[in-house]
């Protein structure tokens, strides 16, 4: 089989060059780097991802061809899958010997992760926007038993609207119905515990579209924690925390959350598979159904008076809270700032404002580092990135 063969619709780097005149970068991955460019007839803005399939001393023939298969098999599911709102459109596609080029739309917000990054956590409201969406790509993908294994903050783009596209389907496959995968991919903090079982157990029976649905609940705990459920500096006790489904919700962000949603992303992160929340399962959970605006009804005097009684309830409640609330203090705030919630708030914008270029760097680095606030954690951190020892830098 021919190269042209194989990728249809894909011509030449030449005509790639004819057509776009490319720009700065965007972003970079394993094997690619993705560049602004811009259509030369229309003026029109695209992201183009460059992938290098050059030969050269840091690969071997055999990495190039796996890098090769893997972007055709990449552009196949692009196409299956355009016209989906929330995915990507891949515009155009070329090869050459040295390069494959995919054209997408430009999204000038960049990704998730980085407004993340800007905002420390994001609110019920705004996640429940966010994993709506995800949580519908998800579906759309499994009911064409199409399993993404690479969902994680830095693959999903924001539009001008702050909308969400998935992108980045370089580890997508598409299924037989009941068939099982054993291939270790992904990103190690997005793991599906099956996943890592698999590269354990040679025996191991493999994993389908479910471990999906883990890293989208790793994505949902991160966005209201703006910290990962499972993190630790070694990754060999990060990946036993992901196979044991060792997490909790005892950190400070978590105090003001709603148990509907702490509810929801427990049924995602559950080791078995098979007890797993569906992609369908969790857009029915009660955390989507709230805030829908249903049409006035006329409540009977037995609900009138329910209504009532709760109302007093809650309004003693809050008054009770009120009252046991500690007065805030020089004192308090001199010993220990970081209990006092806009403090705590402040704090932490801070340190991602300062340190959050490198919460993306490395597998040393990561944004649960700045949640652990002591100097230490952080200077380990840095040394990591400088790669020096610790003592250095101190
Ligand atoms: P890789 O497979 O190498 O991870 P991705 O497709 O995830 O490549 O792209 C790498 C990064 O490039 C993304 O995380 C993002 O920052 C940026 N990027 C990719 N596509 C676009 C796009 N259409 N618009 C803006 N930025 C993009
Ligand atoms: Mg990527």
């Amino acid at each position: 089989m021919t190269k042209d063969e194989e990728i249809p619709d894909c011509v030449d780097a030449q005509e790639f060059y004819d057509k776009y005149e490319t720009k700065e970068i965007l972003g970079r991955g394993v094997s690619s780097v993705v560049r602004r460019c811009i259509d030369k007839r229309t003026s029109q803005e695209y992201a183009v991802k460059i992938i290098d399939i050059t030969p050269s001393d840091k690969t071997t023939p055999e990495e190039i061809e796996e890098i090769r298969e893997a972007t055709v098999k990449e552009i196949d599911i692009l196409k299956k899958v355009c016209g989906e709102d929330n995915i990507i459109q891949l515009k155009d596609s070329y090869v050459s010997n040295a390069f494959f080029f995919l054209v997408f739309d430009l999204m000038k917000k960049g990704e998730l992760f980085d407004y993340l990054t800007e905002k420390v956590t994001l609110s019920e409201k705004e996640t429940r926007k966010i994993m709506r969406a995800l949580l519908e790509v998800v579906q759309f993908l499994h009911n064409q038993n199409i399993v993404h294994r690479d969902l994680k903050p830095e693959n999903i783009l924001l539009d001008d609207d702050m909308n969400i596209k998935l992108t980045d389907f370089g580890f997508a496959m598409q299924i037989e119905p009941s068939q099982k995968l054993k291939e270790v991919c992904g990103t190690p903090g997005y793991l599906a515990p099956e996943i890592i079982g698999c590269s354990m157990d040679a025996g191991h029976a493999g994993y389908e579209t479910p471990v999906d649905m883990w890293s989208s609940g790793v994505i949902m705990y991160t966005l209201l924690a703006g910290s990962p459920p499972f993190w630790h500096r070694k990754q060999t006790l990060m990946l036993r925390m992901i196979l044991a489904g060792n997490y909790d919700f005892s950190s400070p962000e978590w105090e003001d959350r709603s148990d509907t949603v702490k509810d929801l992303i427990s049924r995602m992160l559950v080791v078995d598979p098979k007890q797993r929340l569906t992609a369908m399962d969790a857009l029915n959970h009660s955390f989507f159904s709230q805030y829908v605006v249903h049409e006035v009804r006329q409540f009977s005097p037995y609900r009138r008076f329910k209504v009532i009684c709760l109302t007093v309830l809650a309004t003693m409640k809050i008054y009770c809270n009120y009252r046991r609330a500690k007065p805030v203090t020089k004192e308090v705030i001199k010993s220990d700032p970081y209990s006092i919630k806009p403090i705590r708030k402040l704090i932490d914008a801070c340190a991602f404002k300062i340190y959050g270029h490198w919460v993306k760097k490395g597998q040393t680095q990561n944004r649960a580092a700045l949640f652990e606030n002591t100097p230490k954690a952080i200077l380990m951190s840095i040394a990591a990135e400088a790669d020096e020892p610790i003592h250095q830098i101190w």
